[in-house]
């Protein structure tokens, strides 16, 4: 009997009636509301039980096929998961959005008006956090066999508030209402073990390792069953969450200190409590390294358990288990995977080190000094002591490895060493991960030629085939299908729906810039969005814009090198143009910025303080009513993104060139029509190249200039000295036209630009000017504009996550969809 085929994957019904039934029967039942007086938020929580109760019988059966057929998995182990609502996302994807809203309907109650209500899952920073999410769907969409691995936040991203245009940080209680989409495992549980010391002895001639004493914390599993879109694959994210070790410490117990045990029960618990909010800087916090291990070492172990469960050896670890690392912040699982073989399992070092080495890759995502983790030797020789002695065993047959290609050069061994020796003995975890690694990517294509230049170059030299490029890319599932249904709708009619799993099928819109019906419906389509954008930012700020202006975007994480400074002394340089009278026939902007700041991150914060005062100054100025406004969104996230997205005309892209690794928001945009202005940084020289020149305006230094510039000694001083449009608007912001009730606020900013500007400002400024009259010219003629716009959106196939998990899957993984389609 054939096992699998033998269960139905879908034995409750999805058409509307048994919906129906569903959703009443969990209203009654699981919520325990009485449909007469139920609220939106029941209605919200029944309906996602509905989702629920279908997604996980085709968990169920997804799990028996994949054991059965004795796939190889992945896991991917990520910090974050930036995942955002997913009620929307499980109806699409289980293809029954349509049959529950009319389901609701016939019970007098809105799909629309409830989804809102739910929260936004959170986990994650920003792009890094946002990619794992987007592999996640596509690894269940394309029937690969392939697990999340992660860390259940009590408290996940902060929200963002506004007083008086600062950040202010509120905590993100996102679990208040609870979440009908994870599944509490309370029997997958197991140890993490901190601090203690290690006892070395000798049994039959080898020496073992013990690590005792310590701290233990128990890790707890949450699952979260992912859909694939279009078939009935159903992957998992498992996140752990800490528990004590029991509910009680007994010792205090017996001791009679029952408060002090409750107090350890709580301690414990700390380690899953907050994401940190800190993007692209690492955070050299003993919380942040016990989080790290935390969940790496529970979901090693899990890994191990379900390979040995499912009756194959430890030798064949490298042929049914790929591990992918989404940046360095897990890498201590290359040591967590020696521990366990060598001291759990008695595996001798080589063979545990070929099985390792076999398992594990690694993705870097960024080049930034200030982002590479490194944690200081006597932090982790007291937190993991038995990790750091099998760190200093693979450093020592690594650094054999390379004095053996490099006889005689003391130096290329100093710099490739896992223990930075120069500043206080460090390890660094980016060189553990590739010596761990048998495959290293960047994730865009000048990414990876700076990594192989630069950060990697001596490990490049050493083993060149070890390095890949894979460009990032979005799941269109979420960021055409659901965000934008207008154009979803539009392009439907015209190429059918292939598109959503090959979206290279966009392509065949190319012909379609021709026929001006079908440009009118673009324009309409994008009109609407802009009202709606529009709508969301009368009820949120109670700001007037109008949809008639050019929407000019940069929704991203606050942060110097992606040069938000820029986009503001632009709109300054605008601003008084039209007041000296000479902007000419400009057409009317409203530019339209989004994002937080990392709370300790007081450039960023005070970057944002800036915007909200230039757009205080800007949108109360009658001399420029009509022409220019300034809208600072708040709390920038998946949901917000949603909304903002398709409504956009042109979008920033705007880092200094080798500094931004790839940028998603850039393919997101793109692909919703908006134009982009950018440098060449990151994929948006993938995406210039994808969409062609005359689609996209490029302007600034290269990554090859700035390098040249900074190395003959830049002077800021000297652009601030010859332009006087420049000088003006960096004047205006340092004598306080924009703070009149705190003249000197950003005196310290303007300082820094005129004399340090790490990230080249200055010397971008006059050439992104130029470039936005261009914008602008362009603009002004909506026919050619809307061209434009439409061969974005009809080339930007390539950079579907399909594509990224495809390269993932051959060149990295050595996995093979399985499933139904
Ligand atoms: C896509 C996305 C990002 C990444 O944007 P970049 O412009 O690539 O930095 C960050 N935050 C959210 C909420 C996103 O959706």
């Amino acid at each position: 009997m054939d096992m699998v085929h033998d269960y139905d994957p879908t034995p409750l019904s999805c058409d509307k009636d048994a919906l129906k039934e569903s959703i009443r029967d969990g209203l009654i039942h699981i919520v325990g509301k009485d449909p007469l007086n139920a609220t939106r938020r029941d209605w919200l929580q029944a309906v996602s039980y509905a989702a629920r109760e279908r997604i996980i019988e085709r968990r169920m059966y997804t799990k028996r096929l994949f054991n059965q057929e004795q796939v190889k998995r992945v896991y991917y182990l990520s910090m974050e998961y930036l995942i955002g609502r997913m009620l929307v996302n499980s109806l699409m994807n289980l293809g029954f959005y349509e049959n529950c809203k009319d389901a609701l309907k016939e019970m007098g109650v809105d799909l629309h008006e409830i989804v809102g209500l739910e929260s936004d899952a959170a986990l994650g920073n920003g792009g890094l956090g946002r990619l794992a999410a987007c592999i996640l769907d596509s690894l269940a969409t394309q029937c690969l066999p392939g697990y999340g691995y992660g860390i259940r936040y009590e408290f996940g991203m902060f929200h963002q508030h506004l007083e008086d245009g600062e950040q202010v940080e509120h905590p993100d209680n996102w679990l208040r209402y609870g979440n009908p989409w994870e599944f509490p495992r309370p029997e997958k549980i197991y140890p993490v073990h901190f601090y203690g010391y290690v006892v070395e002895h000798r049994e039959r001639g080898v020496t073992r390792h013990h690590w005792e004493d310590g701290e233990e914390v128990i890790a707890m599993a949450y699952d979260h069953p992912t859909p694939g879109f279009g078939n009935k694959n159903v992957n998992n994210l498992r996140l752990w969450a800490a528990k004590a070790t029991r509910d009680f410490d007994l010792d205090y117990f017996n001791e009679g200190d029952y408060i002090r045990a409750v107090q350890e029960k709580i301690e414990s618990e700390t380690i899953s409590m907050v994401l940190y909010p800190n993007d692209a800087t690492a955070v050299g916090r003993e919380l942040r390294l016990k989080q790290e291990y935390f969940f790496v070492s529970a979901s090693i172990q899990d890994i191990l358990a379900r390979h040995l469960e499912l009756g194959y050896s430890l030798g064949e670890l490298p042929n049914k288990v790929a591990i992918q690392l989404n940046d360095t912040h897990p890498a201590i699982a290359i040591a967590e995977l020696m521990r366990l073989l060598v001291d759990q399992h008695h595996l001798p070092w080589q063979k545990a080190w070929n099985i390792t080495c076999g398992v594990f890759s690694y993705t870097n995502h960024t080049l930034m000094p200030e982002a590479l983790e490194t944690w200081p030797v006597h932090l982790m020789e007291r937190v993991l002591p038995r990790h750091m002695q099998i760190i200093y065993e693979i450093n020592f047959h690594f650094l054999n490895e390379v004095r053996h290609n490099f006889p005689g050069d003391n130096a290329i061994v100093q710099r490739l060493s896992i223990i930075d020796e120069s500043n206080g003995r460090q390890v660094r975890m980016a060189h553990l991960a590739v010596v761990g690694s048998h495959m290293v990517n960047g994730v865009a294509a000048l990414h990876t030629q700076l990594l192989k230049k630069n950060l990697f170059r001596d490990f490049h030299r050493l083993w060149p085939e070890r390095f890949v490029s894979i460009t990032n890319g979005i799941t269109p599932r979420l960021w055409l299908n659901q965000a934008n249904p207008g154009l979803r709708d539009l392009i439907n009619e015209h190429i059918g729906e292939d598109w959503l799993m090959d979206l290279q099928q966009l392509n065949k819109l190319e012909p379609l810039i021709d026929n001006p019906g079908f440009r009118e419906r673009f324009q309409q389509v994008k009109r609407r969005n802009k009202e709606r954008l529009a709508d969301m930012i009368k009820e949120e700020m109670g700001l007037t814009v109008s949809p008639d202006a050019m929407f000019d975007v940069q929704i991203k994480r606050i942060h110097e090198y992606k040069r938000q400074l820029l986009n503001v002394l632009h709109i300054i340089s605008y601003y008084n143009r039209i007041r000296d009278g000479r902007a000419g026939e400009q057409a009317p902007r409203v530019s339209i910025f989004a994002g937080k700041a990392a709370p300790s991150y007081v450039r960023a914060k005070q970057i944002i303080h800036l915007i909200n005062d230039v757009a205080d100054v800007v949108n109360h100025d009658p001399m420029v009513a009509g022409k220019q406004q300034v809208a600072f969104i708040p709390n920038y996230d998946v949901s917000s993104a949603s909304v903002i997205i398709p409504a956009a005309d042109l979008s920033e892209q705007i880092s200094t060139a080798g500094t931004e690794a790839s940028g998603t928001g850039n393919m997101k945009l793109a692909l919703n029509g908006a134009m982009t202005i950018g440098t060449l940084d990151g994929a948006n020289i993938e995406i210039r190249q994808a969409v062609g020149e005359e689609n996209i305006f490029i302007f600034g230094l290269n990554a090859d200039e700035v390098d040249h510039l900074r190395a003959e000694g830049y002077r800021p001083r000297d652009y601030y000295d010859s332009n006087e449009e420049l000088r003006q608007a960096l004047d205006m912001i340092r004598d306080g036209f924009f703070s009149p009730s705190e003249p000197g606020r950003y005196r310290d900013l303007v300082q820094n630009l005129l004399e340090v500007d790490t990230f080249m400002v200055l010397a971008d400024y006059e050439s992104y000017i130029r470039e936005q009259e261009r914008v602008d010219e362009l603009y002004r003629d909506q026919d050619a504009w809307t061209r434009r716009a439409m061969l974005n959106t009809a080339r930007m196939g390539y950079f579907s996550i399909d594509r990224t998990v495809a390269e993932y899957a051959e060149k990295v993984w050595g996995i093979v969809p399985e499933g139904w389609n």
